[in-house]
């Protein structure tokens, strides 16, 4: 905790400050909701989110909120964060693939949970940032790429689980493809409306789709879009 509060330049007394922010947070944020895996919770608890959000947002980073990130990006509400983890039940040997690495956070929450998790990211500068920030905070099992996640992470692939953090207008084949058979995935699908779909994949290749709550992110980009 010492080493914590000298790297962000923090006094040692925040780093408390912060802990139980963070257990106000799970307890009236997250577990009033009706997300209790004690799994997630403990994760929730472990990772500092106060580190992900923009200089000088830090005060807020525990309110019930997204919060932005810079390039115009956000870090997702707390809850959704929970949410999405606890709808992929994970239990500790899962593969996990992050589509939208924005922060960092969401990845880091994987991380505490699983041993490999991969996170892509269509834009450069959040990219590089989320490198050093994880290189900082010494979390070592997360592996990054530059890239468009509608096309997922063929190398690696396939994956036990997919959690997709922008949202695309219909479920991209490509993932659903790089998913394990049994796997799960969770993605939040549609324009202005969207929902929060968890996508299971059975073993002829189809996949079960069942609508879970009304959400709002970003928008999915595409390669192609960013280099107009
Ligand atoms: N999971 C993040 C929040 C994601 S915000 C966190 O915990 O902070 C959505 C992110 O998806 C943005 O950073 C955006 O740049 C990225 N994104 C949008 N389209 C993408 C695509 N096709 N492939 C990869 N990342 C994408």
């Amino acid at each position: 905790m010492i080493e914590f509060a000298a790297d962000t330049g923090l006094k040692p007394g925040d780093s408390h400050r912060y802990l139980q922010q963070r257990k106000k947070m799970i307890k009236e944020q997250i577990i009033s909701r009706g997300v209790r895996s004690s799994r997630v919770l403990k994760a929730i608890e472990s990772v500092p989110r106060h580190r992900f959000v923009d200089e000088g947002s830090e005060g807020n980073a525990y309110d019930d909120t997204p919060l932005p990130i810079g390039e115009s990006q956000t870090i997702s509400q707390p809850f959704i964060v929970a949410y999405m983890t606890a709808a992929l039940d994970l239990r500790g040997g899962e593969k996990v693939l992050e589509v939208g690495t924005g922060s960092g956070y969401q990845a880091a929450v994987l991380a505490e949970l699983v041993n490999e998790v991969y996170s892509i990211e269509i834009n450069e500068n959040l990219i590089i940032e989320v490198a050093l920030r994880l290189k900082k905070m010494g979390i070592g099992n997360i592996d990054l790429r530059f890239g468009d996640g509608y096309q997922g992470w063929q190398e690696e692939a396939p994956f036990d689980c997919i959690v997709v953090t922008a949202a695309p207008d219909h479920i991209p084949p490509s993932l659903v493809e790089q998913l394990r058979v049994g796997g799960r995935m969770v993605i939040p699908v549609g324009d202005s409306e969207q929902e929060l779909v968890l996508v299971t994949k059975r073993q002829d290749g189809t996949y079960h789709r069942e609508s879970r709550i009304p959400v709002r992110f970003v928008p999915m980009l595409r390669q192609t879009e960013r280099n107009n």
